[in-house]
């Protein structure tokens, strides 16, 4: 058996980074940066007002309360027309132009409009005094023209894409999404609603693994469900192979004498199988097609999964130009004990991982057989149980946390 880093580096070493691409930033959410991003402009690019309230010469309120005259309202988007003179105040709103004359801002709740007539004008009191710069955001707050915003390598999260509006950019230079196909492979396999026959199964490998790709953030194709006969699971694979970027199967990769997948990916692709010491998710096929990667995946639904997470997602990742594709784990407590028995392999278990008193509590998640889908749709994360007796209730163990 092969210890899992090993296998994961086999993998990774076959998932290289494509070809840089300009993208939208409309279309980038996910994406990792191929390039570093340099600030073109300050931000904010003019002074303005983080308040709604009045823009005034701090030297006229020193001595406040005291009473000046209004000669213009600034709103938001607009340019101030007029000069704030002594003994002078511009009504302005949040995110306005600080205009020529004025160095602070009294919020709105600091001032009462004391009288409105036609011969004097607005007076506005102004109840406090405040210093220079009060309430106002100067230019380049926030960032300067010239700062480092973002490393090559960094994913692009909701906030990074509004720094790029921010910046007037509405292109990013990225790594491309990868296009991934899923494929389900099995006689056994109904994917239709059709009532089943004896000895028959819904998919629910592809439902899933499809959703587990897209948390990814790669872009997904359904590839379908291939029975178990070479000739089909071989146009399946030809399909995937021209119009995706990597592809995913399940089944087919074990022992059986229906294991077909094994026998067509042998035959039309450089392929490695695996026997990693890990449970579940032992069989792994991986694999290039051309220079498409291909994961085979074991078949059972809780294998499926484990092995995407432990293999097939840490090689899109890469193949998305993420600096760090694989998972961290994370130190937490046994809130129960957590037993195995010694067998040579690292056991992934399905638990449920909770905050609880500044620390992280596992327990199990349920029934821990690699056909027991249920148990690791109730999961939150994956405890590392390294070979031996498992751990007992108080240990620290290592886990996986899941999306
Ligand atoms: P295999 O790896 O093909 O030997 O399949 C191992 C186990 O996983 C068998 O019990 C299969 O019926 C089950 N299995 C394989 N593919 C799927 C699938 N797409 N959905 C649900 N179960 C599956
Ligand atoms: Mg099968």
């Amino acid at each position: 058996m092969l210890p899992l880093e090993t296998a994961r580096e086999f993998v990774l070493d076959r998932c290289q980074a494509r070809k840089s691409v300009r993208v939208r930033v409309a279309d980038a959410l996910g994406l990792v940066t191929a390039s570093e991003i340099i600030a073109s402009q300050n931000i904010p690019q003019f002074p303005n007002t983080a308040m709604d309230g009045f823009a005034v010469r701090s030297a006229d309120v020193a001595d406040a309360p005291c009473e000046l005259r209004v000669v213009e309202t600034i709103a938001a988007g607009h340019a101030p027309q007029v000069t704030v003179g002594p003994g002078e105040a511009s009504r302005i709103m949040t995110g306005a132009t600080i205009p020529p004359g004025a160095d602070a801002v009294v919020m709105v709740e600091r001032t009462a409009i004391v009288s409105d007539s036609a011969a004097d004008g607005e007076i506005v009191r102004v109840e406090v005094s405040v210093p220079p710069d009060n309430h106002v955001r100067p230019v380049g707050d926030d960032l300067h023209a010239g700062d480092n915003v973002f490393p090559a390598g960094t994913e692009l999260a909701a906030g990074h894409l509004g720094v790029l509006c921010s910046l007037g950019m509405t292109e990013v230079e990225v790594y491309p999404r990868p296009r991934v196909g899923v494929l389900s492979t099995g006689d056994e396999l109904v994917d239709d609603g059709s009532p089943l026959q004896p000895g028959q199964i819904r998919d629910s490998n592809r439902r899933t693994l499809l959703a587990l790709a897209h948390r990814a953030d790669v872009e997904t194709v359904d590839l379908g469900l291939a029975r178990d006969d070479p000739a089909e699971i071989e146009a399946a694979l030809a399909i995937g192979v021209q119009t995706c970027d990597a592809i995913v199967t399940s089944g087919g990769v074990s022992m059986g004498d229906f294991d077909y997948v094994k026998a067509v990916l042998d035959r039309i692709g450089d392929m490695r199988w695996m026997q990693v010491a890990i449970k579940p998710a032992k069989p792994l096929a991986f694999g290039t097609v051309g220079d498409v990667p291909v994961f085979g995946l074991p078949g059972n639904p809780v294998s499926s999964m484990v092995s995407f997470e432990l293999f097939a997602r840490p090689g899109l990742r890469s193949m998305m130009g993420h600096p760090q594709p694989i998972r961290p784990t994370v130190v937490a407590f046994a809130a129960e004990d957590l037993l195995r028995r010694p067998d040579g392999k690292t056991h992934f278990m399905r638990v449920l991982a909770t905050p609880l008193g500044g620390r992280t509590e596992v327990r199990s998640a349920g029934g821990q057989g690699s056909h027991m889908l249920w148990a690791m749709a109730k999961s939150n994360a994956l405890a590392v149980i390294p070979d031996g007796d498992g751990v007992r209730a108080g240990d620290k163990l290592d886990v996986l946390l899941l999306d």
